[in-house]
């Protein structure tokens, strides 16, 4: 899933549990079972850090942007955003460590590496069920959908 999904997933989590531990232990085997679902990706084997980076800000940048237009419609406190907030960076710390290992090669994150890719394999990478298309993203609008509604109940 694209790190909107993720983000906001954990935002609607975070919203319900302020316990970051509890968010946690939510939230990590989460982000996996998300990544279970047939999903489109932006990145693959090719990208570089000069045609991608700006995917990923884009991506973050829409993420925290939703966040926070829905929380806007609301008047939660501020110990509520806060959680909120904490929700959509643990739920996307998964990809973040990827990154970590992909780019940087981080030995320690080999491992983790290796079980995000795993959650994967029911589709190799480049196979067109993980390609860049509308249909490929049904899985991400559904689940953020979701997110997004439970952040403005
Ligand atoms: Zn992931």
């Amino acid at each position: 899933m694209i790190l909107t999904t993720h983000a906001l997933v954990g935002a609607a989590v975070g919203k319900y549990i302020s316990n970051p531990i509890v968010l946690t232990a939510i939230l990590i085997p989460l982000h996996y079972t998300l990544d279970i679902f047939r999903h489109g990706e932006y990145l693959g084997k090719k990208s570089t850090f000069k045609n991608t980076w700006w995917k990923v800000a884009l991506d973050l940048f829409a993420g925290l942007f939703i966040i926070i237009l829905a929380t806007s419609f609301q008047d939660s406190n501020k110990a509520v955003f806060i959680s909120i907030l904490t929700g959509a960076f643990i739920s996307m710390l998964p990809d973040l460590l990827t990154v970590l290992y992909w780019k940087l090669n981080f030995k320690f994150l080999e491992k983790i590496y290796r079980f995000h890719q795993f959650v994967h394999c029911r589709f190799k990478d480049g196979c067109p069920e993980r390609a860049w298309t509308l249909r490929n993203a049904v899985n991400d609008i559904v689940f953020s959908s979701i997110a997004i509604i439970l952040l403005l109940l």
